[in-house]
């Protein structure tokens, strides 16, 4: 900007300067050119700064009244669409400073910010977070061309990963961990006969190595069982609560009847209350529970800790992604502290059995456990550092 553009504008802001005399700020220097030129360019400054800070807010505001993003508009109302409640995505946009976009207009819904891309679509649970499958309670819906997410989606599944933290009274501990190798005793677990494995006996395997990684970055390690026994599904809720554990993670293998080819990781949290299982639609019988479980106190950090789980297993076993997924799972329902389980490769697949049963596969898996492990810890401290920061 030229002196003369300054002065001109120096001019105009005159009366301004005059009352900013009286209140003495210029009360020196104000024949002194090269003075009066830095104070008025400071001035010019500050007003860039407001400007600059003025059209961020507004770019935001424009990401949630978008002209050409219908599907986004803000003040649109919740409502209820069959008997479940919905919000506007414009909520969870503005929670997030989401960018919005369509990808197929009416049907396929981006959201962008510099962590995340979530792609949703309309009348489908099916969305794809930073790559990864996420099957959400409820499908998304379209109304009056606005694009809705159920309210327990964006409160207790996927919000919660969008947004570790928010609204949450307090960060949880993660001191004691407690591993839950799935069957064991008269209960062999899912089997491939073929080659010989059973469920039960990989399931403690990787328990044990899971263990051993843990114990060596200093967490207390609790297991459900350590031997070939048969343990009740809530005795094992019941040890990790007896035990203080701060995260309960069950070691499961799939299997499907009749079907050699699908392999791949799934993982699961348990249904909050008022939501049918992924696997409890369509044709299957609803399985909604209206009262909640116990440890749907904990659905937040069961969604933060199962994307972080589910992401690091994704990463290191480069396996096929069969979804982060929710179910009725009684080992999980007791349980006083964030929950997962794992379905950590089928064994009804000879080609993923043939490589579940090295124990270098095994120890991957292990790895990838612990590696979601960490992955939620870090989530968990910075959270921490910024509420001691906030403290202060
Ligand atoms: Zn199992």
């Amino acid at each position: 900007m030229s002196a003369k553009r300054i002065r001109t504008w120096a001019r105009i802001t005159q009366s301004d300067r005059s009352s900013r005399i009286e209140h003495g700020s210029l009360t020196t220097g104000l024949n002194n050119e090269p003075i009066r030129v830095l104070n008025i360019a400071k001035r010019i400054l500050g007003c860039v700064i407001l400007i600059g800070f003025a059209s961020s807010s507004f770019g935001q505001s424009a990401h949630s009244t978008p002209l050409r993003l219908p599907p986004t508009r803000a003040g649109a109302a919740n409502l209820k669409i069959e008997g479940v409640n919905y919000v506007p995505i414009s909520d969870l946009q503005r929670r997030c400073g989401f960018h919005a976009t369509w990808l197929k207009k009416d049907e396929q819904l981006i959201l962008k910010n510099e962590r995340w891309r979530l792609e949703l679509n309309v009348n489908s649970r099916e969305a794809d977070l930073n790559g990864l499958r996420i099957l959400l309670g409820e499908p998304c819906r379209l109304q009056k061309r606005v694009a809705y997410l159920s309210k327990v989606d964006a409160e207790r599944l996927l919000g919660p990963v969008l947004r570790p933290g928010y609204l949450q009274p307090a960060v949880p501990d993660l001191r004691v961990i407690a591993i839950d190798p799935g069957h064991g005793g008269v209960d062999n677990g899912t089997q491939n006969v073929r080659l010989g494995l059973r469920e039960k006996v990989l399931t403690l395997d990787v328990a044990v190595r899971l263990g051993r990684i843990l114990r060596a970055e200093g967490y207390k390690v609790v297991f459900t069982r350590e031997t070939d026994t048969r343990v009740e599904l809530p005795i094992r809720a019941a040890t990790a609560n007896t035990y203080g554990a701060d995260l309960f993670i069950s070691l499961h293998f799939n299997s499907l009847p009749r079907d050699r080819k699908t392999n791949g990781v799934e993982v699961f949290t348990f249904a909050p209350a008022g939501v049918r299982s992924t696997d409890a639609w369509g044709s299957k019988v609803d399985d909604t529970e209206n009262d909640p479980a116990p440890v749907n106190k904990h659905d937040h950090w069961c969604s933060v800790a199962a994307y972080a789980l589910h992401r690091e297993m994704l990463g290191t076993l480069k396996t096929f992604d069969r979804g982060k997924k929710i179910a009725h799972f009684g080992v999980l329902r007791g349980l006083n502290c964030p929950g997962v389980l794992v379905e950590a490769g089928f064994l009804s697949s000879d080609t993923e059995a043939s490589k579940i049963a090295t124990h270098e596969y095994r120890q991957k898996i292990a790895e990838s456990i612990a590696s979601g492990i960490r992955s939620y810890a870090s989530t968990l401290s910075a959270l921490r550092a910024s509420e001691s920061k906030k403290a202060n």
